[in-house]
């Protein structure tokens, strides 16, 4: 049997999201190959707060050489590829793919494709306020065709905030759920027809299948491609 790629996760951003990618990565080998396969993974999980204090401080250049660094660790770990797991961490993806000569598996791409694939022309963007402010994620997006729409700035601090107050801190809350639906139902109404689970941790109080909109988990699509990857070999695949 040839031998299955190494995945290397650049994760604790949060570790709650981190989590739902080594499941994901496993489950989805175990179903493609049977048996009891599973992903060959390399996780290097940093501590979000050294990470939140950067991000606070706009010190984006300081990030990037951290995350390098770790990237940089991962593949002469073994990785055959990396994957930043935050959307909005890939405000640096590009300095982080610059240190490495193995391929960095960019969120933004894979969920433009399968918004493409899926016909989708005007997705509504849950994130991060970095994410869904900044520019490098609609610009990504644009470059792939694709014109994403925010919450109004209320609802941009709403689904900040329970993203670094509730979710990456563990907390799942109704009344939060109730509230992120409700900019779904708002943004449905001015047009939208999807929404982009924009922020790795969203999938932990959002149901992308249960959703007024079509929902695409960047969780899931990016675990996805890395499975992809990973298992990228006719060959292998009919190892199974
Ligand atoms: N995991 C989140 C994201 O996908 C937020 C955490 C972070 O700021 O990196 O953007």
């Amino acid at each position: 049997m040839m031998e299955m790629r190494k995945i290397g996760l650049i994760g604790g951003m949060s570790f709650e999201s981190s989590v739902v990618y080594y499941r994901m990565v496993n489950e989805a080998v175990r179903e493609r190959l049977g048996a009891l396969h599973s992903a060959e993974v390399l996780l290097h999980s940093v501590d979000f707060q050294s990470i939140v204090d950067l991000q606070k401080a706009g010190r984006w250049d300081d990030a990037a050489g951290r995350l390098a660094d770790v990237a940089r660790g991962l593949k002469a770990a073994g990785a055959d590829c990396v994957l930043i797991c935050t959307n909005t961490m890939h405000l640096i993806a590009d300095a982080v793919q610059a240190a490495v000569d193995i391929p960095l598996i960019n969120i933004i791409d894979e969920t433009a494709a399968r918004l493409k694939a899926a016909g989708i022309r005007k997705p509504l963007l849950l994130a991060t306020r970095y994410t869904m402010e900044h520019g490098f994620y609609a610009e990504r997006m644009k470059s792939h065709g694709i014109e994403v729409m925010v919450p109004d700035a209320a609802g941009r601090t709403l689904t900040h905030n329970v993203i670094f107050d509730e979710l990456c801190a563990g907390k799942v809350l109704g009344t939060s759920r109730r509230a992120l639906v409700e900019l779904i139902d708002k943004a449905e109404a001015d047009g939208a027809d999807a929404v982009i689970l924009g922020c790795t941790e969203i999938c932990l109080i959002l149901d992308p299948k249960a959703l007024p909109l079509p929902g695409f988990d960047s969780t899931a699509i990016h675990a996805d491609a890395a499975v992809e990857f990973a298992l990228g070999q006719e060959d292998l695949r009919r190892a199974a």
